[in-house]
């Protein structure tokens, strides 16, 4: 099942099911409700209701106010090695604020401030529901489905310091969608699916989500050793190899650009960069 949230009028938003060319709207503000719904909320999407084209569905985020956004640094082997690091012993966590977020086309505000916009194309772990202390089998339960996300990173501000959040956390910076996957459409809970960002047409990465060394149900397992997680959170997994940083010389977004990030099977997201007004 392939789960969107679409803008109605100004202010409202309504969850609905892709089915072909067609939308078939939920009861639901967004995804993320849907899925708050309870257990049943697999039936809950497989409920009939008004239809709108998908072609002239306005798509937000599927997930508007995630309870929070864990992410994963260094969770590919030829990213880590690339930035000359060394295979880590557990997954390297980090956090987002639910503002850092913004829909699958929506332009992307770069920032004066920042010279070093960097993209990171990733697979994205969304919640089904409630678990704390996850074994196995309810890790695996626990992921509703997936859906693809750019880490955008302003690089000179992530490494001020030994903590990356402040170049990790911009506002409205790192786009979401265009789909929620539910894992069962995608072969389970750890999916072997090509991953791409493409930069004004040139292939910038280019892997497979399976080459992730802590995949999904690992990361559910240690993160609900730290912290309940609640339907509709979000874990962006890690980006693999093929960041701008690390070119010679790097490459970072430059107003104009067009960033497209794509996972087979869930779809792509597509964002335009545009002069900050300050700038
Ligand atoms: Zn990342």
């Amino acid at each position: 099942v392939k789960l969107a949230t679409i803008r109605q009028g100004t202010d409202a938003t309504t969850a609905g099911r892709v089915e072909g060319e067609e939308v078939v709207l939920l009861p639901f503000a967004d995804v993320g409700a849907l899925l708050a719904s309870g257990d049943t909320w697999h039936d809950a999407a497989r409920r009939a209701g008004p239809r709108v084209r998908f072609e002239e569905a306005q798509l937000v985020r599927p997930i508007l106010q995630p309870s929070k956004v864990v992410c994963v640094g260094l969770n590919y082997l030829r990213h880590i090695l690339e930035g000359g690091g060394a295979v880590p012993d557990f997954p390297t966590l980090f956090a987002k604020y639910p503002d850092a977020l913004t829909g699958p086309n929506d332009d992307i505000v770069l920032p004066s401030s920042s010279d070093c916009v960097d993209w990171e194309a990733e697979l994205v772990v969304v919640i089904g529901n409630t678990v704390r202390d996850a074994d196995e089998a309810q890790a695996e339960a626990a992921i509703a489905g997936f859906t693809v996300g750019n880490d955008l990173s302003m690089r000179d501000w992530q490494m001020r310091t030994a903590q990356w959040l402040q170049g990790k956390t911009w506002e409205s910076a790192s786009p979401v969608g265009p789909v929620m996957v539910t894992a069962d459409e995608l072969g389970g809970p750890r999916p072997d699916r090509r991953i791409q960002c493409v930069v004004d047409g040139t292939v910038m990465q280019d892997a497979r989500t399976s080459d992730l060394l802590f995949d999904p149900v690992h990361l559910v397992r240690y993160i609900s050793t730290v912290v309940t997680l609640r339907p509709g959170d979000l874990i962006f997994t890690g980006t693999p190899d093929g960041v701008g940083m690390v070119r010679e010389p790097p490459v970072y977004l430059r107003a104009g650009d067009v960033m497209t990030t794509e996972i087979d099977g869930i779809g792509a997201i597509v964002n335009r960069m545009v002069r900050s007004e300050e700038a």
